[in-house]
């Protein structure tokens, strides 16, 4: 199979991902769609601070770096871009809303499915802003709760640039609460499953949700690693996909990073290397063999951001 992924320096082969993380941050900003722009920070700042984790994490192996910061959050695919440049790694980054306030803009509500949609995908075709860069897929977000108009809509517009562009479409989601209902609008698009990734899956209070998604043929994604009381709990997790054959359906990240725009020096930053040196370990001490290792680290996330 020829497939292809895009990074922010253009096509690669899925061949050439090698060990992915494939849900981090370099940078955010959490002010709002309002207020936020570039004029908020400095990007020598930013790449010069968050240079050395990335050169960290390419020097214990990993190849590919998914950047999931969405618009209006400080996404920002120049720096990316210039990182790109500064080490070896491939770095993909995503078009999309987060559909969560206050991250919304306004012409979000006021404008249908087809002109958000439109937008998406002429980033896709043509680059972000005047960049020529390109997203890797598509971000989104949705609250805990019942659906909103706003998040159903996001979630829509999502499905028409996915059928346009193969890009998958990851969701943010508050507990998991709305995972089957955000399918169930996908599947009225005629959106696979397996082009969905279920962001925040480590609810291991919820591991019937998470079967249920898993049967449908989505990816689930576990990327709180390194998070406070979470490895147990993704090992927990793992362990039961593999014991019902979802292994090919896993994928392993740590939400880690980031410059906060706003704090000093972008605040206090989680490293992106203990997945390598800490948790890789903490799967073979758990007795799980080389190859799901590689399938959860090279395989299964090339398969995920494939088009
Ligand atoms: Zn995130």
């Amino acid at each position: 199979m020829n497939s292809k992924i895009i990074t922010v320096t253009g096509e690669i082969s899925s061949k050439e991902m090698g060990i992915t993380l494939p849900h981090e941050h370099i940078l955010v900003d959490f002010i709002g769609a309002e207020k936020t722009g570039k004029y908020r920070y400095n990007p020598e700042e930013v790449i010069n601070i968050m240079f050395p984790y990335l050169l960290d994490i390419q020097k214990l192996g990993v190849k590919t770096f998914i950047d999931c910061t969405p618009m209006y959050l400080a996404r920002d695919v120049k720096i990316l871009q210039e990182l790109v440049n500064k080490t070896n790694l491939n770095i993909l980054t995503n078009t999309g809303l987060y559909g969560r306030e206050p991250y919304i803009p306004k012409h979000a509500y006021t404008a249908s499915i087809e002109e958000l949609a439109d937008h998406w995908i002429r980033e896709a075709k043509e680059g972000i802003e005047d960049t020529g860069i390109k997203p890797g897929f598509i971000k989104t977000a949705v609250n805990g709760g019942e659906f909103t108009k706003i998040e159903k809509k996001l979630i829509e517009v999502a499905a028409v640039a996915s059928n346009e562009t193969n890009l998958t479409i990851a969701t943010h989601t508050c507990f998991g609460e709305k995972a089957l209902q955000i399918l169930k609008v996908l599947k009225d698009y005629n959106v696979n499953s397996q082009e969905w990734i279920f962001v925040h899956a480590n609810i291991e209070e919820k591991v019937d949700l998470i079967l249920q998604v898993a049967e449908q043929g989505a990816w689930i994604e576990l990327d709180g690693v390194g998070q406070e009381g979470q490895d147990e709990k993704i090992l927990n997790i793992i362990d039961i996909l593999i014991d019902q054959n979802y292994e090919d359906q896993i994928l392993l990240s740590q939400d880690a990073g980031c410059y906060f725009v706003g704090e000093p020096n972008g605040g206090e930053i989680r490293p992106f290397s203990p997945f390598i040196t800490e948790f890789i370990p903490a799967l073979r001490d758990r007795g799980i063999q080389e190859d799901l290792i590689q399938k959860f680290t090279v395989n299964n996330p090339a398969t995920a951001f494939s088009i």
